[in-house]
């Protein structure tokens, strides 16, 4: 049996991820942080699909918390086979106003938890010969969006590393890519203003937003057999809104 780790799946897209990975046979690592009831239900959800779940509270910005993490996800089943990079935050705002610790904290959990997962999960993949590391991006990483130097600087800096790495663990079976979603209904889109998400809707091609299946579809895919010769490659799942 295999194991997919996918950080931040307690709500979400991240807890849509953990459902598909755990319909496609994978024994799933749920990641959480804060939201101790979300995580419940998720790993309730799991098992009922007929494959293993275990929770693991840890902050992703954090290198000590992370590294225990994977220890414990080896300990327990064997493997990472899987790691979906998906934990992330938004503290918005224009830069003239943006207060630093803004900017370090959508940093630390955004990018810096990119190469803290990395980090600790690849020594296992290369000694198992094979691994998917699959991280969430965003249509800003690519287009820029006013309001948000930290996040879209996060995002960008993401695919730079999908691409780096990419290229230096692709001997050894591994394979490193990323997922940009465009605009997807969850509870971190929840909280923006009512007119921008008009405005936003609006300006996307196939005039409506993205759901979390459809973000769920892109990893699987990514994770799959089917997509072993992709790597280092940035999948747009934005409705046409970034081309
Ligand atoms: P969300 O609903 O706000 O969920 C975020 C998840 O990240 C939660 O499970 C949260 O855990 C976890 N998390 C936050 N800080 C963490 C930390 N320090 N350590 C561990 N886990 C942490 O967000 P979402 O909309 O599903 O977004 C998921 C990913 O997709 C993010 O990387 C986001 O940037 C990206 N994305 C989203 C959209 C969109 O339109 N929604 C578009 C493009 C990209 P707790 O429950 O413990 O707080």
């Amino acid at each position: 049996m295999s194991t997919a780790l996918i950080t931040g799946a307690s709500r979400g897209i991240g807890r849509e991820l953990a459902l598909r990975l755990a319909d496609e046979g994978y024994d799933i690592v749920v990641n959480y942080l804060f939201e101790e009831e979300d995580y419940a239900g998720t790993v309730a959800e799991i098992e009922k699909k007929g494959v293993k779940a275990i929770a693991i509270k840890a902050d992703v910005s954090q290198f000590s918390e992370v590294e225990a993490m994977m220890k414990q996800t080896v300990e327990t089943f064997g493997s990472i086979d899987v790691l979906v990079n998906n934990a992330g935050i938004t503290r918005d705002g224009l830069l003239a106003r943006m207060k630093e610790e803004d900017f370090d904290a959508v940093i630390n959990v955004n990018l810096k938890s990119v190469f803290n997962c990395c980090r600790h999960a690849v020594p296992y993949m290369m000694k198992q010969k094979h691994g998917r590391i699959i991280s969430m991006a965003s249509v800003v990483g690519l287009s820029g969006q006013g309001g948000q130097t930290n996040y879209s600087a996060s995002k960008a800096g993401i695919i730079g590393f999908t691409k780096s790495l990419a290229k230096e663990i692709g001997s050894r079976n591994i394979t490193v890519n990323a997922v940009a979603p465009g605009f997807v209904e969850t509870p971190m889109t929840d909280a923006m203003p009512a007119k921008a998400r008009e405005e936003v809707l609006g300006s996307i091609p196939l005039r409506r937003g993205g759901t979390v299946k459809d973000i769920a579809d892109a990893v699987a895919f990514l994770a799959s057999e089917q997509a072993s010769y992709i790597t280092g490659h940035v999948l747009s799942v934005n409705g046409g809104m970034y081309m």
